[in-house]
């Protein structure tokens, strides 16, 4: 049978704040376990918890980014199961009245609704090394922001592609908003998936699956993969999908039962009554609005607008904010977009895949860059002398005197008197092109370099003068 695929989205995100959600312990990674707790975040009885305003703020923020409607008051509440992570037994959550309601994003052309956004606090990590099982507390009272999708409105996610395309929008908008880092490698931004499947047209809902905790949008991919594939053979073979959590293994490439059923009843939610009720004024969302940094949306219409760079170079240099940074940065000390963007769409970005970091200062890359412009580098070495600095303090302009490549002539000037060879030597080309001996396109060569007065790369000329001939 032919099947649609309804997939609904919970992605926790850790804010970037200084401090803890409830406490003023460090909101840092990789300190040294457990040197980042104090009572409030070790559950201690009687340790009271004080909210973190900047967390509210960077939740707001969220919310703006994704078009969210803001709840005026605001209501922490308890969220109760045993875990040994959980140190309280209770995780600080929002449940009735979360900050942020009725979002959108939008993927690839589709608006998906989004249904909340709301701040809890996240668990410790268990680290378990053969037989033992250790806590870290430290991540323990971080603030987390949960985003629910509404699966059940027009248009959902109906796809892994889909579902990918999702949390690479939200990564990138977290990351303009100065919201969240979202290193998916440090844990910071993480998925829960849920699958159901109904028969193609039908207008009620399947049963979904839950999938907890997915690290990483390569494993995200490949869960929900593995979990339509699943529920289609029960389907098939007339069974029925039973509500459950599933935990996803990666590298079994399986999912197997965690739960069967669980609700939101089971947690017992009620309103925390350590915590106040939290009152947003509209002077206080009017003020977030106004800071708000520019969102990939607004720059990417800039970047084709103002800078006239094609969609698919705007997305490029949009796609990581430090690149972008970088672009900003360049175009200040040098007002040529077109250039900058093919230097940073090809050289930069092939140096910093893996999310490394651009390690070549805005002014010397610029002067690279302008120097081929001008003509006083050739390209390719230019290239290579991008290569040489790169992670270094060595300065462009003294490694390009050092290295001799400076006397070069520009593209365009070498293109003309190729030009102007192949047309003089015309019958040498017709000869090369019947005997295909190499040794002609040396003699054309040496014309070309006698012409330049030996300022052109040879080695240039000849890739040139064989795409000419060949
Ligand atoms: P739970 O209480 O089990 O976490 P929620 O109602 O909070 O369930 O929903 C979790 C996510 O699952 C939301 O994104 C929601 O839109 C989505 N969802 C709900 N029902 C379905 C369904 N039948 N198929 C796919 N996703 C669903
Ligand atoms: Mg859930
Ligand atoms: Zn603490």
């Amino acid at each position: 049978m032919q099947y649609d695929v309804v997939i609904g989205l919970e992605v926790h995100a850790e804010l970037k704040t200084k401090t803890k959600c409830f406490c003023s312990c460090k909101n840092a990674y990789g300190s040294s376990p457990n040197s980042n707790c104090c009572p409030v975040c070790m559950g201690f009885p009687g340790a009271l918890p004080i909210l973190n305003k900047i967390a509210v703020e960077q939740t707001i923020r969220a919310g703006l980014a994704l078009d969210c409607e803001i709840n005026k008051t605001a209501i922490f509440e308890r969220k109760n199961y045993f875990y040994p992570d959980l140190a309280k037994a209770y995780q600080i959550s929002q449940f009735e009245k979360p900050i942020c309601i009725n979002g959108h994003l939008r993927v690839f052309d589709k608006d998906i609704p989004i249904n909340r956004i709301h701040l809890e606090e996240d668990a410790g990590k268990l680290i378990h090394q053969g037989n033992i099982s250790m806590i870290d507390y430290n991540r323990g009272g971080v603030p987390l922001i949960e985003l629910v999708t509404d699966a059940l409105k027009e248009p959902h996610i109906e796809s892994a592609e889909e579902a990918i395309e999702f949390l690479t929008k939200l990564r990138q908008i977290y990351v303009y908003a100065g919201v969240a880092d979202c290193e998916v490698e440090k844990g910071q931004m993480r998925a829960d998936v849920n699958v159901s499947l109904r028969p193609k047209g039908s207008k009620e809902f399947g049963t979904k699956v839950e999938m907890k905790n997915i690290m990483g949008f390569k494993s995200v991919y490949r869960a929900i993969k593995y979990e339509i594939e699943r529920q289609k053979d029960i389907l098939d073979d007339g069974g029925k999908i039973v509500q459950e959590t599933r935990r996803w293994d990666n590298d079994k490439g399986e999912s197997y039962t965690l739960r069967t059923k669980e609700n939101s009843e089971d947690y017992r939610y009620f309103p925390d009554p350590d915590l106040l009720a939290v009152n947003i004024s509209d002077a206080e969302i009017a003020k977030i609005k106004e800071n708000m940094p520019p969102l990939p949306k607004k720059l990417k219409e800039k970047y084709i607008k103002e800078y006239n760079l094609t969609e698919y170079d705007a997305d490029v240099i949009l796609a990581e904010k430090e690149i972008s940074d970088f672009f900003n940065d360049c175009l200040k000390i040098y007002d040529k977009p077109k250039s900058l963007s093919n230097w940073i769409a090809t050289e930069v970005l092939a140096k910093t895949k893996n999310r490394e970091q651009v390690k070549v200062s805005a002014e010397n890359f610029v002067w690279i860059v302008k120097a081929v412009d001008e003509g006083k580098v050739q390209r390719n070495a230019g290239k290579e002398l991008l290569a040489s600095i790169w992670g270094t303090d060595l300065i462009a302009e003294e490694e390009a005197k050092k290295k001799g490549i400076m006397s070069g002539l520009s593209d365009d000037v070498v293109e003309k008197i190729l030009d102007k060879i192949l047309i003089e030597k015309g019958e040498v080309v017709s000869q090369y092109k019947l005997e295909k001996d190499p040794k002609i396109l040396n003699f054309l060569v040496g014309q070309v370099m006698k012409e330049t007065r030996g300022k052109a790369n040879a080695q240039e000329v000849m890739r040139k003068l064989k795409e000419r001939v060949d």
